[in-house]
């Protein structure tokens, strides 16, 4: 029987081109991610990394290839069939955070359970737990201006993980972070992973990526090595 796969992409190709250039940022990429598992990609800057996160989290779309999510074959979906399928599903931390800045830490963590439909009080529960999981709770009317990029930062980690998603994508999570709080972050992550969450995370610090099960390298869009870290069993 196969096992189950969260995540499979054929060939996943991008091209991106403008005016004067054309670079093939991904280059018929395949990779699967098994429901459960902790994955870390690594690869020097330009390599392809946030193009192939964008893709998987359903922000972006491939030029040639195949991407599946949960069975359901994507690459050519409408914008609102990956709407539907991301919303509950998918918890996104950008590598430039994209918090909105009219809103507090607090409401831009509350907005994704406003989209996925969570009851106020439950809302309310959530996004505080989170905030204090996160360190961020005596910031939560701040604004994003007036943080720190690290707590910045860890808005991002709070607002993708107050859904409760079945996989985080996270694109140089702790990238901001002094080594405390990126080892904090870190673990979080896993303490959710072992209660079932999958995670993919894009880091460049070899500390960070042990914490996953399995580390992919990827150079000039494709993915040149593999190495496993720790053997399981997936449910
Ligand atoms: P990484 O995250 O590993 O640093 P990226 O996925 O951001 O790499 O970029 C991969 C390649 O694609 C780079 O050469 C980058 O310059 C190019 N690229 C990324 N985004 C765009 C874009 N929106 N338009 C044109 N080129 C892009
Ligand atoms: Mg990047």
């Amino acid at each position: 029987m196969e096992e189950r796969m969260l995540f499979r992409t054929i060939n996943l190709t991008r091209v991106y081109r403008t005016d004067e250039v054309e670079t093939l940022a991904l280059d018929r990429v395949n990779l699967a991610v098994r429901e459960g598992e902790f994955l870390a990609v690594m690869g020097p800057s330009g390599s392809g990394k946030t193009t192939l996160l964008n893709i998987l989290g359903l922000i972006d779309q491939p030029t040639d290839g195949m991407v599946y999510f949960m069975g359901v074959e994507v690459s050519r979906a409408s914008e609102r069939e990956k709407a539907a399928l991301r919303r509950g599903n998918i918890g996104f931390v950008f590598q430039n955070f994209n918090l909105i800045d009219e809103l507090t830490v607090y409401e831009n963590v509350e907005l994704p359970l406003l989209y996925a439909r969570v009851p106020a009080r439950e809302r309310r529960r959530r996004v505080t737990e989170v905030l204090e999981q996160l360190g961020m709770a005596h910031r939560s009317r701040h604004y994003p201006r007036q943080l720190s990029s690290g707590q910045q930062q860890r808005a991002a980690v709070a607002r993708a993980l107050a859904v409760r998603p079945r996989v985080v994508l996270a694109d140089e999570p702790t990238g901001n972070l002094d080594t405390l709080n990126g080892d904090e972050i870190m673990r979080l992550f896993a303490e959710m992973n072992t209660s079932g969450t999958t995670f993919v995370i894009v880091t460049h610090d070899p500390t960070y990526a042990s914490y996953a099960d399995r580390v992919v390298h990827i150079l000039d869009g494709r993915i040149v090595s593999e190495s496993v870290l720790k053997e399981r069993q997936y449910v």
